[in-house]
Protein backbone atom coordinates (compact mmCIF):
# COMPACT_ATOMS: atom_id res chain seq x y z
CA UNK A 1 0.00 0.00 0.00
CA UNK A 2 2.80 2.17 0.66
CA UNK A 3 4.57 2.06 -2.82
CA UNK A 4 1.14 2.32 -4.37
CA UNK A 5 1.10 5.92 -2.64
CA UNK A 6 4.43 6.91 -3.34
CA UNK A 7 3.51 5.64 -6.63
CA UNK A 8 0.46 7.47 -7.20
CA UNK A 9 2.37 10.84 -5.82
CA UNK A 10 5.04 10.16 -7.94
CA UNK A 11 2.50 10.52 -11.28
CA UNK A 12 1.67 13.66 -10.24
CA UNK A 13 4.50 15.50 -9.06
CA UNK A 14 8.18 15.31 -11.20
CA UNK A 15 10.43 13.23 -9.65
CA UNK A 16 12.97 15.77 -8.14
CA UNK A 17 10.36 16.83 -5.70
CA UNK A 18 9.39 13.32 -4.40
CA UNK A 19 12.86 13.51 -3.31
CA UNK A 20 12.90 16.56 -2.17
CA UNK A 21 9.83 15.62 -0.09
CA UNK A 22 11.36 12.23 1.44
CA UNK A 23 14.22 14.07 2.23
CA UNK A 24 12.50 16.13 4.34
CA UNK A 25 10.90 13.89 5.67
CA UNK A 26 14.03 11.48 6.69
CA UNK A 27 15.51 14.62 8.24
CA UNK A 28 12.45 15.92 10.24
CA UNK A 29 12.23 12.25 11.48
CA UNK A 30 16.29 12.37 12.33
CA UNK A 31 16.27 15.13 14.06
CA UNK A 32 13.42 14.06 16.26
CA UNK A 33 15.39 10.40 16.85
CA UNK A 34 18.36 12.16 17.70
CA UNK A 35 16.15 14.15 20.77
CA UNK A 36 14.28 10.79 21.34
CA UNK A 37 17.66 8.77 21.63
CA UNK A 38 16.38 6.28 19.17
CA UNK A 39 20.25 6.34 17.82
CA UNK A 40 22.47 3.09 19.19
CA UNK A 41 25.76 2.37 18.68
CA UNK A 42 27.16 -1.50 17.20
CA UNK A 43 30.49 -2.44 18.02
CA UNK A 44 32.91 -3.89 15.31
CA UNK A 45 36.06 -6.08 17.50
CA UNK A 46 39.28 -5.00 15.64
CA UNK A 47 41.51 -8.24 16.46
CA UNK A 48 45.35 -8.79 16.50
CA UNK A 49 46.72 -10.79 13.24
CA UNK A 50 49.15 -12.63 15.59
CA UNK A 51 47.31 -14.28 17.99
CA UNK A 52 43.51 -12.83 17.23
CA UNK A 53 43.12 -11.58 20.64
CA UNK A 54 40.83 -8.31 20.53
CA UNK A 55 42.84 -4.92 20.58
CA UNK A 56 39.35 -2.68 20.50
CA UNK A 57 36.72 -2.15 18.32
CA UNK A 58 35.22 0.55 15.94
CA UNK A 59 31.66 2.05 16.59
CA UNK A 60 29.32 2.17 14.27
CA UNK A 61 25.82 4.04 14.42
CA UNK A 62 22.10 2.79 13.83
CA UNK A 63 19.03 4.30 14.20
CA UNK A 64 16.21 1.59 15.98
CA UNK A 65 13.63 3.24 14.10
CA UNK A 66 9.94 2.89 15.90
CA UNK A 67 8.31 1.70 12.74
CA UNK A 68 11.00 0.91 10.40
CA UNK A 69 13.37 -1.18 12.30
CA UNK A 70 16.75 -1.15 13.25
CA UNK A 71 18.40 1.10 10.06
CA UNK A 72 22.16 1.42 8.88
CA UNK A 73 24.31 4.34 8.33
CA UNK A 74 23.51 4.17 4.86
CA UNK A 75 20.35 4.87 5.01
CA UNK A 76 20.54 8.34 7.32
CA UNK A 77 24.00 9.09 7.29
CA UNK A 78 23.75 11.30 4.05
CA UNK A 79 20.78 13.04 4.94
CA UNK A 80 22.69 13.59 8.40
CA UNK A 81 25.81 15.35 6.34
CA UNK A 82 23.41 17.51 4.18
CA UNK A 83 21.13 18.70 6.93
CA UNK A 84 23.83 19.40 9.23
CA UNK A 85 22.75 17.12 11.55
CA UNK A 86 26.17 15.22 11.48
CA UNK A 87 26.66 17.47 14.32
CA UNK A 88 24.45 16.54 17.13
CA UNK A 89 24.64 12.70 15.57
CA UNK A 90 27.93 12.87 15.88
CA UNK A 91 28.41 14.45 19.40
CA UNK A 92 25.82 11.99 20.34
CA UNK A 93 28.17 9.14 18.66
CA UNK A 94 31.29 10.36 20.30
CA UNK A 95 29.80 10.45 23.80
CA UNK A 96 28.22 7.11 23.77
CA UNK A 97 31.73 5.68 22.89
CA UNK A 98 33.57 7.35 25.19
CA UNK A 99 31.24 6.05 27.98
CA UNK A 100 31.82 2.71 26.78
CA UNK A 101 35.48 3.15 26.61
CA UNK A 102 35.48 4.54 30.27
CA UNK A 103 33.39 1.55 31.51
CA UNK A 104 36.22 -0.51 30.07
CA UNK A 105 38.74 1.05 31.18
CA UNK A 106 37.44 1.19 35.20
CA UNK A 107 37.36 -2.79 34.39
CA UNK A 108 41.01 -2.65 33.87
CA UNK A 109 40.64 -3.71 30.06
CA UNK A 110 43.40 -1.73 27.96
CA UNK A 111 40.92 -1.53 24.75
CA UNK A 112 41.08 1.11 21.67
CA UNK A 113 37.48 2.77 21.15
CA UNK A 114 37.87 3.98 17.15
CA UNK A 115 34.91 6.43 16.26
CA UNK A 116 33.94 7.80 13.06
CA UNK A 117 34.39 11.76 12.07
CA UNK A 118 32.62 13.10 9.25
CA UNK A 119 34.23 16.01 7.52
CA UNK A 120 31.82 18.58 8.40
CA UNK A 121 32.06 17.75 12.43
CA UNK A 122 36.12 17.67 12.12
CA UNK A 123 35.75 21.74 10.07
CA UNK A 124 33.81 23.22 12.59
CA UNK A 125 35.85 25.53 14.59
CA UNK A 126 34.84 24.24 18.16
CA UNK A 127 35.47 20.59 17.38
CA UNK A 128 38.63 20.00 19.75
CA UNK A 129 36.35 21.83 22.58
CA UNK A 130 33.76 19.42 21.83
CA UNK A 131 35.62 16.74 22.16
CA UNK A 132 37.78 17.81 25.25
CA UNK A 133 34.67 18.53 27.11
CA UNK A 134 32.74 15.38 26.11
CA UNK A 135 36.01 13.31 27.21
CA UNK A 136 35.98 14.95 30.41
CA UNK A 137 32.24 14.24 30.88
CA UNK A 138 32.28 10.96 30.46
CA UNK A 139 35.83 10.49 32.66
CA UNK A 140 37.52 8.41 29.38
CA UNK A 141 41.36 8.31 29.48
CA UNK A 142 41.78 9.55 25.93
CA UNK A 143 44.50 7.41 25.12
CA UNK A 144 41.64 4.66 24.40
CA UNK A 145 40.36 6.99 21.83
CA UNK A 146 41.31 6.74 18.05
CA UNK A 147 39.38 8.96 15.57
CA UNK A 148 38.76 8.39 12.31
CA UNK A 149 38.84 10.99 9.52
CA UNK A 150 37.97 10.46 6.32
CA UNK A 151 40.89 11.68 3.31
CA UNK A 152 37.88 14.24 2.20
CA UNK A 153 38.28 15.61 5.99
CA UNK A 154 41.64 16.51 5.21
CA UNK A 155 41.96 17.19 1.77
CA UNK A 156 43.75 20.46 1.94
CA UNK A 157 46.11 20.40 4.85
CA UNK A 158 45.77 23.61 5.66
CA UNK A 159 47.85 25.17 9.04
CA UNK A 160 44.75 24.94 10.72
CA UNK A 161 43.56 21.65 10.03
CA UNK A 162 47.16 20.74 11.18
CA UNK A 163 46.70 22.45 14.30
CA UNK A 164 43.25 20.90 15.04
CA UNK A 165 45.64 17.58 14.49
CA UNK A 166 47.75 18.66 16.37
CA UNK A 167 45.26 19.94 19.39
CA UNK A 168 43.64 16.27 19.51
CA UNK A 169 47.00 14.60 19.47
CA UNK A 170 47.85 16.83 22.35
CA UNK A 171 44.94 15.73 24.20
CA UNK A 172 46.58 12.22 24.15
CA UNK A 173 44.13 10.85 21.39
CA UNK A 174 45.04 9.01 18.19
CA UNK A 175 44.06 9.86 14.60
CA UNK A 176 43.47 7.30 12.21
CA UNK A 177 42.94 7.66 8.48
CA UNK A 178 39.74 5.40 7.54
CA UNK A 179 39.10 4.11 3.88
CA UNK A 180 42.83 4.61 3.03
CA UNK A 181 43.25 4.13 -0.54
CA UNK A 182 40.37 5.27 -1.94
CA UNK A 183 41.00 9.41 -1.99
CA UNK A 184 43.99 11.14 -2.83
CA UNK A 185 46.57 11.08 -0.02
CA UNK A 186 49.57 12.11 -1.44
CA UNK A 187 52.69 10.66 0.40
CA UNK A 188 53.94 13.67 0.76
CA UNK A 189 51.51 14.98 2.72
CA UNK A 190 50.58 11.85 4.79
CA UNK A 191 53.82 12.16 6.32
CA UNK A 192 53.33 15.73 7.88
CA UNK A 193 50.06 14.96 9.58
CA UNK A 194 50.06 13.38 13.01
CA UNK A 195 48.32 10.28 11.93
CA UNK A 196 49.49 7.18 13.85
CA UNK A 197 47.20 4.42 11.29
CA UNK A 198 45.57 3.67 8.34
CA UNK A 199 42.56 1.86 7.90
CA UNK A 200 43.23 -0.34 4.36
CA UNK A 201 39.67 -0.25 3.02
CA UNK A 202 37.59 -2.95 2.21
CA UNK A 203 37.42 -2.63 -1.25
CA UNK A 204 40.70 -3.40 -1.78
CA UNK A 205 41.31 -6.66 0.72
CA UNK A 206 38.17 -7.96 -1.23
CA UNK A 207 39.63 -9.79 -3.81
CA UNK A 208 43.21 -10.27 -2.19
CA UNK A 209 45.21 -12.23 -2.52
CA UNK A 210 43.04 -13.03 -6.34
CA UNK A 211 42.97 -9.73 -7.92
CA UNK A 212 47.15 -8.51 -8.49
CA UNK A 213 45.94 -4.98 -8.66
CA UNK A 214 44.41 -5.21 -5.28
CA UNK A 215 47.30 -7.03 -3.81
CA UNK A 216 49.74 -4.90 -4.89
CA UNK A 217 47.26 -1.46 -3.17
CA UNK A 218 47.62 -3.60 0.19
CA UNK A 219 51.11 -4.23 -0.12
CA UNK A 220 52.10 -1.10 -1.03
CA UNK A 221 49.70 0.58 2.06
CA UNK A 222 51.67 -1.68 4.42
CA UNK A 223 55.15 -0.70 3.63
CA UNK A 224 54.15 2.47 3.14
CA UNK A 225 52.84 2.61 6.98
CA UNK A 226 55.83 0.48 8.29
CA UNK A 227 58.13 3.38 6.67
CA UNK A 228 55.89 6.46 8.33
CA UNK A 229 56.16 4.24 11.57
CA UNK A 230 52.29 3.86 11.06
CA UNK A 231 50.19 0.98 12.62
CA UNK A 232 47.52 -0.84 9.51
CA UNK A 233 43.96 -2.14 9.91
CA UNK A 234 42.70 -4.09 7.29
CA UNK A 235 38.79 -3.50 7.17
CA UNK A 236 36.08 -5.62 6.19
CA UNK A 237 38.33 -9.40 6.26
CA UNK A 238 36.19 -12.22 5.42
CA UNK A 239 38.22 -15.27 5.10
CA UNK A 240 40.19 -17.12 6.33
CA UNK A 241 42.12 -16.84 3.13
CA UNK A 242 42.34 -13.17 3.53
CA UNK A 243 43.39 -13.07 6.97
CA UNK A 244 46.35 -15.58 6.08
CA UNK A 245 47.41 -13.36 3.15
CA UNK A 246 47.26 -10.11 5.26
CA UNK A 247 48.88 -11.99 8.29
CA UNK A 248 52.31 -13.06 6.20
CA UNK A 249 52.36 -9.74 4.66
CA UNK A 250 52.60 -8.28 7.92
CA UNK A 251 49.40 -6.34 8.86
CA UNK A 252 49.11 -6.06 12.49
CA UNK A 253 45.47 -5.27 13.22
CA UNK A 254 42.30 -6.44 11.33
CA UNK A 255 38.55 -6.34 11.61
CA UNK A 256 35.59 -8.29 9.37
CA UNK A 257 32.84 -10.69 9.61
CA UNK A 258 35.56 -13.20 9.88
CA UNK A 259 36.18 -12.16 13.68
CA UNK A 260 32.23 -10.39 14.16
CA UNK A 261 30.04 -8.10 13.03
CA UNK A 262 29.10 -4.72 14.26
CA UNK A 263 27.81 -5.67 18.08
CA UNK A 264 25.29 -4.20 20.32
CA UNK A 265 26.70 -3.41 23.44
CA UNK A 266 25.27 -6.60 25.31
CA UNK A 267 25.83 -8.76 22.71
CA UNK A 268 29.63 -7.61 22.26
CA UNK A 269 30.44 -8.68 25.89
CA UNK A 270 28.72 -11.96 25.77
CA UNK A 271 31.54 -12.19 22.95
CA UNK A 272 34.23 -10.66 24.75
CA UNK A 273 33.42 -12.78 28.03
CA UNK A 274 33.42 -15.93 25.73
CA UNK A 275 36.83 -15.00 24.28
CA UNK A 276 37.98 -13.95 28.01
CA UNK A 277 38.87 -10.57 27.07
P1 LIG B 1 33.26 2.60 7.54
O1 LIG B 1 33.78 3.61 8.51
O2 LIG B 1 34.16 2.21 6.43
O3 LIG B 1 32.83 1.35 8.44
C1 LIG B 1 33.03 0.01 8.07
C2 LIG B 1 31.78 -0.57 7.46
O4 LIG B 1 32.08 -1.85 6.94
C3 LIG B 1 30.65 -0.79 8.46
O5 LIG B 1 29.43 -0.58 7.78
C4 LIG B 1 30.82 -2.26 8.82
O6 LIG B 1 29.62 -2.86 9.30
C5 LIG B 1 31.19 -2.82 7.47
N1 LIG B 1 31.94 -4.08 7.59
C6 LIG B 1 32.77 -4.46 8.58
N2 LIG B 1 33.30 -5.66 8.34
C7 LIG B 1 32.81 -6.08 7.16
C8 LIG B 1 33.00 -7.26 6.36
O7 LIG B 1 33.74 -8.18 6.71
N3 LIG B 1 32.34 -7.32 5.18
C9 LIG B 1 31.51 -6.32 4.75
N4 LIG B 1 30.88 -6.48 3.58
N5 LIG B 1 31.30 -5.20 5.48
C10 LIG B 1 31.95 -5.07 6.66
P2 LIG B 1 28.25 0.28 8.40
O8 LIG B 1 28.16 0.04 9.88
O9 LIG B 1 27.05 0.04 7.57
O10 LIG B 1 28.76 1.76 8.22
C11 LIG B 1 28.89 2.29 6.94
C12 LIG B 1 29.56 3.64 6.97
O11 LIG B 1 28.74 4.60 7.63
C13 LIG B 1 30.88 3.63 7.72
O12 LIG B 1 31.87 3.12 6.89
C14 LIG B 1 31.04 5.10 8.02
O13 LIG B 1 31.54 5.78 6.89
C15 LIG B 1 29.60 5.53 8.24
N6 LIG B 1 29.32 5.60 9.69
C16 LIG B 1 28.93 4.61 10.53
N7 LIG B 1 28.79 5.07 11.78
C17 LIG B 1 29.12 6.40 11.74
C18 LIG B 1 29.20 7.44 12.74
O14 LIG B 1 28.98 7.24 13.93
N8 LIG B 1 29.58 8.68 12.28
C19 LIG B 1 29.88 8.92 10.97
N9 LIG B 1 30.25 10.16 10.62
N10 LIG B 1 29.83 7.96 10.03
C20 LIG B 1 29.47 6.72 10.41
CA1 LIG C 1 35.42 3.86 9.85
CA1 LIG D 1 36.45 2.47 6.63
CA1 LIG E 1 34.92 1.79 3.66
Amino acid sequence: AKDQGRNTYHYFKPEMDVHALERLMLENALRRAIERHELVLHYQPQVAADDSRMVGCEALVRWQHPELGLLQPVQFIGVAEESGLILPLGNWVLASAARQLASWQARGLDLLMAVNISALQFRQSDFVDDVRRILADSGADPAGLELELTESALMQPTPEVLARMNQLRELGIRLALDDFGTGYSSLSYLKRLPIRRLKLDRSFVKDVPGDQEDVAIAMATLSLARDLGMDVVAEGVETEIQRQFLAERGCPVMQGYLFSRPLPADELRRWMDERGV
